[in-house]
């Protein structure tokens, strides 16, 4: 991975390439933003950056033996700590630890976890702090990666605190987090933090279009749907997005007919509550299609659309009487849910309880 491959984030790679060319690097970077944007690339990037041997305008040469070593995340001064299914045995815990690094090489852009409830063992944590307690077997700089630190257990937070309060020689600490919010403050107090934005979506749909082999118009729709973010975009480009989309549709016409206990049990046979992924993904499209019933209650053309294939069914809805005040506030509280469901609460009750407060805010009769 080197700057080249990058995708956007222009202004993180002019921050960071700066700050490493002029020698300026901190104990601990905190890369914030959304899932999916790039910062575990970049911190790759980074990790090269410092410890190509042939570093020239900006970027590594990515054929050097750092370079390619980085890249397949066998590079013994890189340290990595990433989220993993629970484990019974060691065995089990490392074979889960290189199913994700190998998810990782093979696409930086991937999103890691979905399915399962997934943490940063504290294991994970004080082995590494062991042996960053040796001096580093050779020269460059020694990379520490957390990724997704808001998943991490409070007792490995607490570890890991310990190596950012005494940062060995020689060791950049990079946290990566889409929740900033849920670290401790002592530990975000001790990082500068990068922000990382949302993509454009033109490169979003560029890069769909290049590495998942879909038409021009999945692309463009991928894009849309992923609200910038590569990682989302990829992820719904090789799930069941065309199913998941048909079972958002007929549950969202239901909002607007149906008793709302009919619904839960009429949804409780047909949502995929055991992937959380999913369940997001079919809250996102819902959260879609109530943008584009704002759109047209307000008098918009249907041109504007998302749901383009579903404009007459929103046209119909949309004619009806509806609390346009408490429609404003609907995509927002479907956000809300959907972090509540990244968080790990039940799946099955959060959609129950989702489906009971719409229904009274769309004030159905
Ligand atoms: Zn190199």
């Amino acid at each position: 991975m080197d700057f080249r491959s990058l995708i956007g984030q222009e202004r993180v790679r002019k921050i960071l390439v700066r700050t490493a060319d002029r020698d300026h690097l901190p104990n601990s970077f905190l890369f914030c933003g959304p899932e999916g944007v790039g910062k575990w690339a970049a911190a790759l990037a980074l990790t090269a950056y410092l410890n190509c041997s042939n570093r020239a305008e900006g970027d590594s040469c990515g054929v050097c033996p750092a370079c390619k070593q980085i890249r397949k995340l066998q590079f013994p001064n890189l340290y990595i700590a990433v989220p993993t299914p629970p484990s019974k045995t060691d065995k089990e815990e490392i074979e889960n630890y290189w199913e994700i690094l190998n998810q990782k090489i093979a696409e930086p852009y991937s999103l890691i976890g979905g399915q399962r409830q997934m943490t940063i063992p504290v294991a994970t944590v004080r082995e590494m702090r062991q042996s960053l307690s040796h001096k580093p077997p050779q020269g460059g700089k020694r990379v520490v990666v957390i990724e997704q630190m808001d998943r991490m257990l409070t007792t490995s937070a607490d570890a890991l605190l310990k190596l950012i309060e005494e940062p060995p020689s020689e060791t950049l600490i990079i946290i990566t987090t889409a929740r900033p919010e849920r670290l401790l403050p002592t530990i975000i107090s001790r990082c500068r933090r990068v922000r990382f934005a949302y993509l454009a979506e033109s490169d979003v749909a560029h890069f769909v279009l290049a590495k998942a082999g879909v038409s021009e118009v999945k692309a463009a729709l991928l894009a849309r749907l992923s609200r910038g973010s590569l990682g989302r975009a990829l992820y719904l480009a090789t799930g069941e997005i065309e199913q998941d989309r048909e079972v958002a549709k007929l549950i969202f016409k239901g909002m607007f007919t149906s008793d709302p206990i009919d619904l839960i049990a009429e949804a409780s046979d047909i949502l995929p509550f055991t992937d959380r992924f999913r369940i997001n993904r079919i809250i996102n499209i819902w959260q879609t299609l109530f943008r584009d019933l704002i759109l047209l209650t307000g008098g918009q053309q249907n041109r504007l659309l998302i749901n383009v294939d579903f404009a007459a069914e929103l046209e119909k809805i949309a004619a009806r009487d509806l609390p346009q005040g408490k429609l404003l506030e609907i995509p927002a509280h479907l956000g809300s849910v959907t972090q509540d469901i990244d968080l790990n609460v039940d799946t099955r009750s959060a959609v129950g309880a989702l489906l009971i407060d719409l229904h009274r805010m769309l004030n159905i009769r």
